[in-house]
């Protein structure tokens, strides 16, 4: 409904037309008289409770309801109904919602508008109390009309501000959902690597407790063997033996891998800037690189140290880039970024356009003793050697890989700061 329209049903609902408004334009004068006792007597009542008093505190707050107090009284003597009047009527309500002032306060001060104002015009009319009564209805029709108008904005007011609230709490509510969605998934990585951890750590035990076992009876073996060899003079009996004493070679390896993954507290730490490092392993493997023909490409973004044993890092590096020269027998590339990861962690990217991992393979992979190659090219402890060195280190490892097109192994250290004080 348009303003114009709104405002004549009013009227009409009030039945407050120009009659009325002519009996209220007599007032003027009387109005004029009493305006300074009138307002005298308004700021008194205000003063009388806490909440209005509490408004008028500031001098400037008191001298504007002051002058706007006079205005309005004025304006009660036959005003002008139109929008505009509408309009400042309603702002009466806006400023009432803003200073915090409920309707209860500004709807008792229409009463004591009335009651002030009644025993004026009964005076006046004291000679005509019929029309004195008429006067006194028209004021109040006028009066219920301006605290319909204010009530009505205090309430429009009242709910833009809770409905941004509303709004404000929905979109607050969403960023804890997101934040709590972070945390829980936070936790979910802390606990399976925390699992993970234990669970090598366990592995870790029994396989060193095997290879001490089998090492002792190896040894007695190769002795043996050892003895045999001046005894034997027989060309096919001598080549048995030397396969023999080989394969006891092999698996003496394999131990004294094992045995060294589960060497605990024997080296330290120190602060270790991971490009040099980098290089360093690289180089070894330069020229079955270039055999190859694997191009290799490096992107090292600025990183702090991290804290950790050289030795066993480059064996890390190492096992990572033998797989990877492994994957790529006919070719490819081998690229190694250093960066910082979304977590703050920093992260080696070992990236290789090798063979790939069968999707089946991938949980496997960290297996002892997992291994694709070929009898005697490959003993499956490699991964788990690496990723037993970078637990040790607080870090952690993950694995991208598909079929055919490559894989790509990434290293997480904590980051500054984060680094755990644990001997390796
Ligand atoms: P090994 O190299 O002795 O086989 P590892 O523990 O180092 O043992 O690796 C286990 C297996 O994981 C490998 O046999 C191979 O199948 C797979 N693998 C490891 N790294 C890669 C890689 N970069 N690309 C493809 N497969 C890989
Ligand atoms: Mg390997």
């Amino acid at each position: 409904m348009s303003e114009s329209a709104d405002l004549s049903q009013r009227l009409a609902y009030l039945s407050l037309g120009p009659a009325d408004l002519e009996l209220l334009a007599e007032l003027r004068p009387v109005l004029a008289k009493h305006a300074d006792n009138f307002v005298a007597a308004f700021y008194r009542h205000l003063l009388s409770f806490e909440p209005t008093r509490r408004l008028l505190r500031d001098p400037a707050v008191k001298e504007r309801v002051l002058v706007m107090q006079r205005g309005y009284l004025m304006s009660l003597a036959g005003p002008t109904l139109d929008e505009a009047f509408v309009a400042e009527r309603r702002q009466i309500g806006e400023v009432h919602e803003r200073v915090g002032l409920e309707p209860g306060w500004f709807l008792g001060a229409y009463a004591l508008y009335t009651s002030l104002l009644t025993p004026l015009i009964c005076e006046v009319y004291s000679g005509d109390p019929e029309r004195g009564s008429r006067t006194l209805v028209a004021l109040q029709k006028l009066l219920l009309l301006d605290a319909q108008l204010a009530m009505e904005s205090y309430i429009a007011s009242h709910e833009q501000k809770l409905q941004y609230l509303t709004a404000e709490m929905g979109r607050e509510g969403q960023r804890l959902g997101r934040a709590y969605e972070k945390q829980r998934a936070e936790l979910r990585r802390t606990t399976q690597r925390a699992q993970a951890a234990e669970e090598l750590a366990s592995i870790a035990t029994l396989v060193a407790g095997l290879a001490h076992e089998i090492g002792t009876p190896m040894g007695v073996i190769q002795g043996h063997a050892k003895m045999l060899e001046s005894a034997i003079s027989d060309d096919n009996a001598r080549w048995r033996l030397r396969t023999i004493q080989e394969q006891i070679g092999r698996i003496s390896k394999i131990i004294q891998t094992l045995l060294n993954m589960a060497r605990p507290g024997r080296s330290r730490r120190m602060p270790i800037v991971l490009e040099p490092l980098l290089d360093t392993t690289l180089m070894f493997l330069s020229e079955k690189l270039a055999q190859r023909k694997i191009g290799l490409k490096r992107r090292y973004e600025p990183v702090p140290s991290v804290s950790g044993d050289r030795e066993r890092l480059q064996q890390l590096f190492l096992n990572l880039f033998l797989n990877a020269a492994d994957a790529m027998p006919d070719g490819g590339e081998l690229c190694v970024c250093v960066e910082m990861s979304e977590d703050n962690e920093v992260a080696v990217r070992i990236t290789d356009t090798g063979t790939g991992v069968p999707e089946a393979d991938l949980p496997r992979l960290f297996e002892p003793f997992f291994t694709t190659k070929e009898m005697g090219e490959g003993n499956g402890l490699g991964l788990m050697v690496a990723k037993g060195i970078i637990t040790d280190h607080g870090g952690h490892i993950e694995v991208n890989s598909r079929e055919g097109e490559g894989t790509e192994f990434r290293l997480l250290f904590p980051g500054p700061g984060l680094a755990s004080g644990d001997g390796i």
